[in-house]
Parts: C-alpha cells; structure tokens; sequence
C-alpha cells in the first residue's frame, strides 16, 4: 500500500540566527535545515515551519487488556484501543518495538486514520480508552491530542504510554488532553540514560513530578530491568525511595522482564527473581503497590490494600481473579481507599488481544 506522508503544521519551535530551525519538543532540540529530519525521524523542517509528517497514520491498532500498558489501577479489566505511529524520540538500544520505533520507512504505517474514524471505532468496539503506544506519543503529540479530544466527546478515555522526555511547554499541552498514562522510567542514572537510550534522567524525573503536582491524570511508573545494566539493590533502592519522597506512596510501580532485542543482545532475560527482588525492596521503601511484570507471578500482579493487606484486585497474568473495591476504590473489608481510578465492578475483556484494521 502507498502511503504518502502528512505535512500537519506544528508550533513548537524556533528560529536560529544561524538560519536552522530548532523543535523544542524534546530536549533533543534538533536544530534543523530544510527539509531535514529530527532523530525521531517524523518531525521535519518544511520552510520556514517544522511539521509532523505522521498525523493521521498509525502503524496498526489492537484492543489489549489495560493492564497490558500496564496500568494496574485504572479501570481494571477494561479494554483499550491500542496505536502507535512511526519514529521515536530516544533510540534505547533494548528497545522492544524497534521496527515501529526505528522505522524510516513511511509504508510501515499501514492504517490511515482520522481522530473521529479512531474515537468512533473505540466505541464500536467497546474501549473504555485509547491509548497512544509502541512508540513514544510526543513525537506525534498534534495527532494524540486531536484523537483523545475525539475520544473524549465520546466519554471514551486516553491513555499515554510513555518515557516521559519532553519539555515543559509542550509537555503541559499534551497531558491537558490525557487521563492517565503509564511512564517508563528506564533506570535511575544520568549514564544508563546517555549510553543506552541516548537521553537524560532529569526531564523523566521532572515531567514525573509535573503529573504528580500539577496535574490530576492518573499515572503508573515501569522500570524495565536489565541484568547488569540497571538492576542492582542500590540503583532501586535509590529509585524507589526517590519515588516515595517526590511523588508520595501511591504511584504504582511495575518491575518488568527483559529480553534480549535490537541492539541489545548480549544480555539474558531478567530473571524472576531480580523483580521480586525489586518488588521487595519497593514496599520496603514504602511504595504501597508494586508489580512484576512479563512474569508469571499471580503474587506480584495482584493490589492488595495498603490499610489491611487484603488482596483487593486478584489478577493471574492479565485475567481478574477477585475484586475487593467498592465503586469509589474503597477496600470492602477496612474501608481504606486505594489510589486509583476504579468502578464497582471490574472490566470482563480478560487477557485478549485483538488486532484491528481500521481505513483500508
Ligand atoms: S521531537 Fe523529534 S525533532 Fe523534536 S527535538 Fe525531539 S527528536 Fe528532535
């Protein structure tokens, strides 16, 4: 299939006495020259403008499980529309979706899609929420936003996934338009982030706290462990104590499994143990909801209430096995609330995953 690409105006940039362009996006900052591309590949130097050459096209769509995000605490057992563009703003050498996240070629995006021809197909298809992910949404923030106005007038809810590196002034333009997201916290130094993902810590770190402080959208952290790269005591320990102190108890963390991809090859996956590990030492630090994740581990995936230690949303892989909640995120057994966004009863998708195609 032939697909040309879009050339949507943007405004988040600026002009250079030297005569580039620079998008302030992203503290990446490209500085660029006409017709020139930024390193994520889908933000281009167009004149005397910086456009998104993606709006409008997606590289598939799938219902999951919500919890596949993973969000944990955001209407349980619910599904949600899942889509994701081309490009990425960090080039993270584990990446997992790297034929999505490194794709140069434009034919990837196979679906072409208009926010109402999205919103209205989460609704036909019975998605609490949409959720922007594979890669990064802030590469591609002028087409999320429009998607999750659309979604919104349907009462249907957005979902970012994300790694949370972005500046501040786009950066509170897009999560006025989010209700939750799910931000990927890949280690807990400067160095993991310059030498394996070609970033920094302290924009994640800052637009944590700016969703914790200043916004009221729901958020869960992931921390990706990778054997000998960011995985030992002292490194979660300090990440979660860190987590505590900024952000307070209740952002649920999820400590999930490696495997071995792209350019990251000479590691083993994570073993289970190395999460449970992580796990144990979160509570210790006071994080009341730690998970692992890309394990079986009914244990570490389930909520239990942080008031009386009932496990108050039973889950085994992506299936809800118990629910303990009352309709305002109450512990049906002490009463304590449980940070969250819940209803009275759970969600019945259960562990399915539908791939969808949506404008052929
Ligand atoms: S969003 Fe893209 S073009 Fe803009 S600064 Fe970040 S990597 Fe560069």
């Amino acid at each position: 299939m032939q697909v040309t690409e879009s050339s949507h105006p943007t405004r988040w940039w600026t002009e250079l006495d030297d005569g580039r362009i620079r998008c302030d996006v992203c503290p990446r900052a490209c500085a660029l020259h006409e017709g020139q591309r930024g390193l994520c590949f889908v933000r281009k130097r167009d004149g005397d403008r910086i456009v998104l050459t993606t709006y409008g096209r997606s590289s598939g769509f799938c219902v999951d499980p919500i919890e596949k995000k993973p969000l944990n605490h955001f209407l349980p057992g619910t599904s949600v529309l899942s889509f994701g563009t081309a490009g990425c703003n960090l080039a993270c050498r584990f990446c997992q979706n790297w034929d999505i996240s490194k794709s140069r070629e434009i034919d990837t995006l196979a679906d072409q899609a208009s926010p109402e021809a999205i919103a209205d197909a989460a609704e036909r298809l019975g998605c609490r929420s949409i959720a922007f992910t594979y890669n990064d949404p802030v590469i591609f923030l002028e087409y999320a936003i429009d998607v999750a106005d659309a979604c919104r007038e349907r009462g249907i809810r957005s979902v970012a996934v994300t790694a949370g590196y972005i500046n501040e002034g786009p950066r509170a333009e897009f999560y006025r338009h989010m209700d939750a997201a799910n931000v990927d916290l890949k280690a807990f130094t400067d160095d993991f982030y310059h030498r394996v993902c070609a970033g920094g810590l302290a924009p994640v770190l800052e637009t944590l706290e700016y969703l914790k402080h200043e916004t009221a959208v729901w958020f869960e952290i992931t921390n990706l462990l990778i054997p000998g790269l960011n995985d030992s005591e002292a490194e979660v320990d300090a990440m979660t104590r860190w987590v505590v102190e900024h952000l307070g108890p209740d952002v649920p963390m999820h400590f999930t499994a490696f495997h071995p991809d792209w350019k990251l090859r000479d590691r083993p996956p994570t073993p289970p143990a190395t999460l449970r590990r992580a796990r144990r030492i979160a509570v210790a630090n006071g994080v009341r909801h730690a998970y692992t994740g890309n394990i079986v581990d009914p244990e570490g995936q389930s909520t239990r209430c942080a008031g009386c230690g009932r496990v108050v949303v039973g889950r085994d892989g992506y299936s809800i096995t118990s629910w303990n909640l009352d309709a305002q995120g109450r512990c049906t057994s002490c009463g304590a609330v449980c940070g969250g966004v819940f209803e009275e009863a759970p969600g019945a998708w259960g562990p399915r995953r539908l791939p969808v195609r949506l404008g052929r």
